[in-house]
């Protein structure tokens, strides 16, 4: 599954907790963050990361063009509530793509487990079957 990382800078070190928890089954997928974000969970843990722009650059327009075109299982974003945003108009527009193509998001630490656990369970498999089953259709 293809698997997105982001985290606001007051929430980058609970994310490095997260993923450094549950490295082994992050370990599995393929992972793309924003770019400090990517940086430092790669730093932290040793995953292998593809890296979009900084966020404020365009990082979370880039993983919504992903999302866009299908091509995003999962989305990890630890969003700081507490502190204005510059670019707060891309984050709601990330989390709005997530909802129009039903990609699972975790927005903060409570949801993250339970999605990450879902995700080693195989409860999202859904979405391959789903890729699969458009792929065929298509190849008809
Ligand atoms: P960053 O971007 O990982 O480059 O800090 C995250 C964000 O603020 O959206």
């Amino acid at each position: 599954m293809n698997i997105a990382l982001i985290a606001h800078d007051k929430k980058k070190d609970d994310l490095i907790q997260f993923t450094t928890a549950y490295k082994s089954i992050f370990f599995e997928h393929t992972l793309y963050a924003t770019g400090t974000t990517g940086l430092r969970i790669s730093e932290a843990t040793g995953l292998s990361i593809h890296r979009f722009q900084s966020g404020p650059l365009g990082g979370d327009q880039e993983i919504g063009a992903m999302i866009a075109n299908d091509k995003m299982d999962a989305v990890f974003f630890f969003r700081d509530p507490l502190t204005a945003q510059p670019h707060e108009p891309d984050v709601s527009a990330l989390m709005r793509l997530c909802d129009v193509y039903s990609i699972p998001l975790a927005t903060n630490m409570g949801t993250a487990e339970v999605l990450i656990k879902g995700i080693e369970q195989g409860l999202v498999e859904w979405r391959e079957l789903r890729t699969k089953k458009e792929g065929d259709e298509n190849a008809k």
